[in-house]
């Protein structure tokens, strides 16, 4: 049987619930850690079983924690059914898919990303190239697309078709005072403006830790804008000393809380992961004035170095708490994070 094969263990009832995070008051949350190597991403288990499978097998033929977060990560990238990642993210108010993405390596303390770049698929590739292969650490626009290409990636149309039509669809939607209009029949409007994005954060067995970011960013967004996801400390950070952390939703408040940074800061300073994702979360409400002044979500997730998982969102959602999915020698397990406030 191969790696993958082994690792592609059912989940289901092997859950393990996270404290319920009420109101603003935070619950002290109980750690467990998990064997090392551990890999780690924001999602549940449709996606962890994508991926981590993917990762483990890596990870065990190079030894390599960046290449077993490297490859998890570019799963989504190249999956056109992924609306928020990669290849077949949503794009941009002028239909252009552009795309953030950033490594940090925790035995080097060394970083790289990408922002804003177009037309190339494994973002988070090119981020690591920037990290091994210059004395940078962050190209944007036409400089990554410049760059990828020098190291041989091929330059495609990000947009599928599926994209472009929830895009047209929100465009035609957007105002009565411009001259996009939606068809005269049928229902066209959109519920909500999807998001997403992906962190893999791992601990190889010598307790390295390695993380990735990788985003289309928030659809719909000004041309150039640029989120959290490429931004060290802010959509990602890693200390070898500590562990790691990411986010995923509403960048800009990820960025003026420097949020990944803050929740390995945290855990530093002796919080479990869960309590730094859930205190991440907090000062996120606080700088907005409470609760009741938010109407969009964040969600943080963090890895210890000695392998233990947190999880916390601003919002639950319809289809149940955030959550994140991990594969050791146990196989993959998912987990519930907890949440502030449910979706509404
Ligand atoms: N954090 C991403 C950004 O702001 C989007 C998301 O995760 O939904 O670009």
């Amino acid at each position: 049987m191969t790696q993958r094969r082994k690792f592609l263990k059912q989940v289901a009832g092997a859950s393990v619930t996270l404290p319920f995070l009420r109101a603003t008051k935070l619950t002290s949350s109980k750690s467990k850690s998990y064997p090392l190597p551990i890999i780690l991403c924001s999602r549940g288990e449709n996606w962890g079983n994508k991926l981590l499978p993917v990762a483990w097998d890596k990870m065990h033929e190079t030894g390599n924690i960046l290449d077993a977060i490297e490859v998890g990560a570019n799963v989504p990238e190249l999956d056109p059914d992924d609306a928020s990642v990669g290849y077949g993210g949503l794009p941009n108010e002028h239909g252009i898919v552009t795309l953030d993405a950033s490594i940090m390596h925790g035995p080097t303390h060394n970083c790289g990303s990408v922002a804003s770049m177009e037309k190339i698929k494994k973002a988070c590739s090119v981020a690591r190239l920037v990290m091994e292969r210059t004395d940078h650490m962050m190209i944007v626009g036409e400089g990554a697309t410049d760059f990828a290409r020098a190291h041989g990636f091929p330059e495609e149309n990000l947009l599928t078709d599926r994209s472009r039509r929830v895009w047209l669809k929100w465009k035609e939607n957007m105002s009565d005072h411009d001259d996009w209009l939606p068809p005269a029949d049928g229902d066209y409007g959109l519920e909500k403006r999807p998001r997403g994005t992906i962190n893999v954060l791992g601990v190889d067995s010598k307790g390295d830790v390695a993380g990735i970011t990788t985003t289309s960013g928030l659809f719909g967004k000004l041309s150039g804008r640029v989120g959290d996801s490429p931004i060290i400390g802010a959509g990602l950070y890693v200390d070898n000393a500590v562990g790691a952390a990411g986010a995923t939703g509403r960048g800009e408040e990820v960025i003026r809380t420097c949020g990944s940074f803050l929740a390995v800061e945290y855990m530093r300073n002796g919080m479990t992961p869960q309590e730094a994702c859930e205190a991440v979360v907090k000062r996120i409400v606080d700088i907005n004035g409470g609760i009741d002044n938010v109407d969009f979500n964040d969600k943080i997730v963090a890895l210890s170095k000695s392998g233990e998982v947190g999880c916390a969102s601003i919002m639950g959602s319809k289809e149940g708490p955030p959550q994140i999915a991990f594969v050791t020698k146990d196989g993959v397990e998912v987990v519930n994070g907890t949440w502030l406030k449910e979706w509404s």
